[in-house]
C-alpha cells in the first residue's frame, strides 16, 4: 500500500511517499481504508524524535483518521464493511483500573495512532474495533478527520480538568491552532465568554468569526489587555498550549481563584512561576492529556446537532505530506491541515 512514512528522526525531508506492506489484523481489529488524515503538532514531535522514544522505521505517522471499514476480525460486531468511521485516536489496554473507570487516557499503556503504533498517513490502518466510531452528521471524510484529537483534547481541558461553567470568562490561547479553534467553539457552546489570542490580525478576525467575543495578539504584556477586557478582574480559565513564550502572561491573566489548564508547549517547555502569586491568588495549574473515549462521544453529539464545526485550513494529497508538515511548522494555518488519501 502507499504511505507517507518517516524514514528517520529529522526535518520534513525524512518524510517519504512510498510502498509498505498492508497491516494484518487480529480478531478484535478492523482494517480501515483511510480517506483522510489530519495533522497535529504531535506529528512534528514524532518526526523530530520524542525523548525516550526509540523509533522503528519506516514509521507511519498520523493520529486523526477518517475512512471506511475494509475488513474486520472474527470477534468484531460493531461495524460492517463499507461503514464510514472516524477513529478515536487513543488506544489503551481496556483492562486496568483506569480503563475500567472510563479514564482510558490515564491508562499506563495509553498510546496514540502515529506515535508508538502506526498511524493514518497510509491507504490502510489497523485499529482496535472499539476505536471505530460512525462519522457524525453529514461530515465529509476531510472534515471528520479534523475533529477527534483537537476537539477531544479541548473538551477534556475545559470540562474534565478546568471544570468550566457557563458564565465564566475563558482566555483561549493560539486561536489559529487546531485545539484553539476547537476550544473557542466548545466554550461558546457552553455559554462562556471567550477572549481568543493569536499572532496576526488575520487570525484574530477568523477567531471572531468562530465566535470569540474578543480577540487580542498574544505578544508583549497581553495580561494587561485581558484585565482591561474583564473590568480588571482577569479570566476564570486560561486555555494554554503555547508554552514558554506566553506562560507568565497567561498566569497573570487569571482572576483570583482562576485555573490555567495546559496540554502542550509548542514554543518551549520552561515556564517561570511566582509561587507567592500562585498561593495568594489561589490559582490552580492543571495538566491535561487527550481525553477519554466517553468525552469523544459527547463531542461527536454536538457535531451531530451542528453546534460544533470542523475547522479545515487546507486539504492536500497524501503525497504532499512534507509540504503539509512545513506549513504546520511555520504556523501558517488556521485550523487543521488535512491529507486526502486517494
Ligand atoms: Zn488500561
Amino acid at each position: 500500500m502507499k504511505a507517507a512514512v518517516i524514514t528517520a528522526h529529522g526535518g520534513p525531508e525524512v518524510l517519504k511517499y512510498t510502498d509498505i506492506p498492508e497491516p494484518q489484523i487480529g480478531p478484535n481489529d478492523v482494517l480501515v481504508r483511510v480517506r483522510a488524515c489530519a495533522l497535529n503538532h504531535l506529528d512534528l514531535w514524532v518526526r523530530g524524535g520524542l525523548p525516550g522514544m526509540t523509533g522503528t522505521f519506516p514509521h507511519v505517522p498520523g493520529s486523526d483518521v477518517a475512512g471506511e471499514i475494509a475488513k474486520f476480525g472474527a470477534s468484531v460486531t460493531n461495524v460492517r464493511v463499507g461503514d464510514k468511521v472516524l477513529l478515536a485516536p487513543g488506544v489503551s489496554c481496556g483492562q486496568c483500573e483506569q480503563c475500567a473507570a472510563g479514564r482510558d487516557n490515564f491508562c499506563k499503556d495509553y498510546t496514540l495512532f502515529g506515535t508508538r503504533i502506526h498511524g493514518g498517513c497510509a491507504e490502510f490502518i489497523k485499529s482496535p474495533a472499539v476505536n471505530a466510531i460512525p462519522i457524525p452528521g453529514d461530515l465529509s471524510f476531510e472534515q471528520a478527520a479534523a475533529v477527534p484529537l483537537v476537539f477531544l483534547t479541548a473538551w477534556h481541558m475545559l470540562f474534565g480538568r478546568a471544570q468550566l461553567r457557563p458564565a465564566e470568562h475563558v482566555l483561549v490561547m493560539g486561536a489559529g491552532s487546531g485545539v484553539g479553534s476547537a476550544a473557542i467553539q466548545i466554550a461558546k457552546a457552553t455559554g462562556a465568554r471567550v477572549i481568543a489570542t493569536a499572532t496576526s490580525e488575520a487570525k484574530l478576525a477568523k477567531a471572531r468569526e468562530l465566535g470569540a467575543d474578543d480577540a487580542i495578539l498574544h505578544t508583549g504584556e497581553f495580561a494587561r489587555e485581558v484585565k482591561q477586557l474583564t473590568g480588571g478582574r482577569g479570566v476564570d480559565v486560561v486555555f494554554e498550549h503555547v508554552g514558554q513564550a506566553t506562560w507568565e502572561q497567561s498566569i497573570y491573566s487569571l482572576a483570583t481563584g482562576g485555573r490555567l489548564v495546559t496540554c502542550g508547549a509548542t514554543t518551549g517547555m520552561e515556564g517561570k512561576l511566582n509561587i507567592g502569586y500562585l498561593f495568594t491568588r489561589q490559582i490552580s495549574i492543571l495538566g491535561s492529556f487527550m481525553g477519554s473515549k466517553s468525552e469523544l462521544f459527547a463531542v461527536l453529539e454536538l457535531f451531530k446537532r451542528g453546534s460544533l464545526k470542523p475547522v479545515v485550513d487546507c486539504v492536500l494529497p497524501l503525497e504532499h505530506a512534507r509540504e503539509a508538515h512545513e506549513r504546520l511548522e511555520k504556523r501558517q494555518q488556521f485550523g487543521k491541515i488535512v491529507l486526502r488519501v486517494p
